[in-house]
C-alpha cells in the first residue's frame, strides 16, 4: 500500500491534519505533507478530504517482489546476555517450517557484549545468526530495537519472521510490523505451511477462544507471528551443527532513544513460577472454596511442583491471577499437568495442552478435559487427591 498528497488538488484546508489519529500530517507551504514513518495507512485522511487530494493505493493480489523474500528469521531474545528459552522454542518450529519451504533458518540477536555467546543458537538449528552488538542495545528499548530490526529486515528480506509473545516481543514486534507495513498474528498456538501456495498458516484462538482461526498474510512480507512461551518444544541441541555468526553494523542514528532506563528491579517470588514448573497441579471451580486448595497445594508440594488454576477459580478470588493457566493466563508446558475439578474449556486447554502428560480428575465422565488427558480419573476429587498425595508420599519417601 502507498499514500501520497496530490499537491494540485490540496487546498490547505487542514482537515486531514485534524483527523489523523497518528499526528502524521503537517502543513508545509499550505500543502499537506505526510510523515510516512508515522502514517499507518489507516485511510482516515483520505475519507476526510473533500478535494480527493490524498491517494491511498491498496495492493490487489500479490505484490510483484514477493519472490525476493526468502528464509525464516527468529528473534533471539536475550536478557543480560542470556538467550531466553522462547528463542529455542521458535527455532524448533522454524526448522520444521524451513523443511517444508526448503529454505534456511536465521536468528537475529540485538544486545551488547553478546557476539561470542551465540553458538548455541547454531547448535539449536540456526544456519546463520545476525548480531548487532552495541552499548545502546544492552537492555531492551523500543526505539533502537525497532529501528535496527526494521533496517535488517528490509536489507535481508526474510519471508517469515517469528518472535516470542513476551513482554519484550509484544512491545517490539507490533512496532516493527507497522513500520514494514506488513501483517502480524499475535499469540499463535500453531504454525504451519500451506502445501499449495507456501503461505505461513498462523493459527490462534479467536472470538474469545470459541474458534481457532487460521490467518494468512498473502500480500505482504515478512509474514510475522508471535508465539507464547511454552507453546512449542525447544529445539534439540546438536553440537555437530555448523553455521555462521554475522556481525552487522547499523548507522548510529538508528540507536537513538527518547526513553532511557533508570533502574531495573527484579521481581522476587517465593513460589515456583508455573511457566517454568515441570509439574503443575491445578484446581478449578470443582474445588468449591479457597480453603480446599490446601489439598492441591499438598499434592504439589509432595511432587515438587507448582499450583495452577483455571480462570473460574481466579475470578472467584480463590487463587491469585499469577496462577491462572489458559488463554488469558499463562501458557505452560510441564512434564506432568494434573487438572482437578477443571472442565477443560478451550480457553483453558490452549494454555496447557502441550504438557507431556495430562492427568484429569473430574466427576463428570463427559468433561472435555478427558479429550486431551492421557490418564483420566472419574471420581470425587476430594477423595482422589488425598489418596494420590498419600501414595506419592509413600513412593517418594516424603
Ligand atoms: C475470553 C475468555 C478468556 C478465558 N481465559 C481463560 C483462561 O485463561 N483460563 C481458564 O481456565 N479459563 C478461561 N476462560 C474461562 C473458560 O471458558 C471456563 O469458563 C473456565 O475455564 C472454567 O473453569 P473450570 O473448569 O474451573 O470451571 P467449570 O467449567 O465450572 O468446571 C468445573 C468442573 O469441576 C468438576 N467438579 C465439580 N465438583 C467436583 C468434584 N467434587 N470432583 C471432581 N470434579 C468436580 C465439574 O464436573 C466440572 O467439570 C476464558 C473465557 C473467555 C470468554
Amino acid at each position: 500500500m502507498s499514500i501520497k498528497v496530490i499537491n494540485d488538488k490540496c487546498t490547505g484546508c487542514t482537515l486531514c491534519v485534524k483527523v489523523c489519529p497518528f499526528a502524521a500530517i503537517e502543513m508545509s507551504s499550505k500543502k499537506a505533507v505526510i510523515d510516512l514513518d508515522k502514517c499507518t495507512l489507516c485511510g482516515a485522511c483520505v475519507d476526510s478530504c473533500k478535494f480527493d487530494a490524498i491517494e491511498l493505493k491498496r495492493d490487489s493480489g500479490k505484490t510483484p517482489n514477493l519472490e525476493e523474500y526468502k528464509g525464516i528469521w527468529v528473534f533471539g531474545e536475550q536478557k543480560k546476555g542470556v538467550i531466553q528459552s522462547i528463542s529455542y522454542e521458535l527455532l524448533g518450529k522454524a526448522q520444521e517450517l524451513a523443511k517444508k519451504l526448503k529454505t534456511e533458518v536465521c536468528c537475529v540477536v540485538l544486545g551488547h557484549n553478546i557476539k561470542n555467546n551465540l553458538q548455541e543458537l547454531i547448535h539449536r538449528g540456526a544456519n546463520k545468526v545476525y548480531v548487532v552488538d552495541s552499548p545502546e542495545l544492552e537492555n531492551f528499548l523500543d526505539e533502537p530495537y525497532t529501528n535496527v530490526l526494521v533496517n535488517l529486515l528490509r536489507k535481508h528480506r526474510p519471508e517469515i519472521f517469528l518472535c516470542g509473545a513476551t513482554f519484550m516481543g509484544r512491545s517490539l514486534i507490533s512496532r516493527v510490523a507497522v513500520k514494514l507495513h506488513t501483517g502480524l498474528t499475535a499469540d499463535c498456538t500453531g504454525l504451519d505451511i500451506d502445501e499449495k501456495e507456501k503461505f505461513l498458516l498462523q493459527t490462534r484462538p479467536a472470538f474469545g477462544g470459541n474458534i481457532m482461526a487460521t490467518i494468512l498474510s498473502k500480500n505482504h512480507r515478512p509474514q510475522m507471528a508471535t508465539v507464547r512461551h511454552k507453546v512449542f518444544k525447544e529445539a534439540e541441541i546438536d553440537t555437530s551443527r555448523k553455521g555462521e555468526v554475522i556481525v552487522e553494523e547499523v548507522p548510529k542514528t538508528l540507536l537513538a532513544s527518547r526513553t532511557k532506563i533508570l533502574d531495573i528491579v527484579e521481581e522476587v517470588t517465593s513460589t515456583i513460577n508455573i511457566a517454568e514448573a515441570n509439574i503443575i497441579v491445578s484446581g478449578g471451580r470443582g474445588m468449591k472454596s479457597p480453603e480446599n486448595f490446601e489439598i492441591i497445594e499438598e499434592l504439589a508440594k509432595v511432587l515438587g511442583g507448582a499450583v495452577g488454576s483455571s480462570r473460574a477459580a481466579v475470578d472467584a478470588g480463590w487463587m491469585p491471577y499469577s496462577h491462572q493457566v489458559g488463554q488469558t493466563g499463562k501458557t505452560v508446558c510441564p512434564k506432568i499437568y494434573i487438572a482437578c475439578g477443571i472442565s477443560g474449556q478451550i480457553q483453558h486447554l490452549v494454555g496447557m495442552q502441550s504438557a507431556d502428560i495430562i492427568i484429569a480428575i473430574n466427576q463428570d465422565s463427559s468433561a472435555p478435559i478427558f479429550t486431551v488427558a492421557n490418564y483420566g480419573i472419574v471420581g470425587d476429587l476430594f477423595k482422589v487427591v488425598p489418596l494420590l498425595t498419600a501414595k506419592f508420599k509413600k513412593a517418594l519417601n516424603k
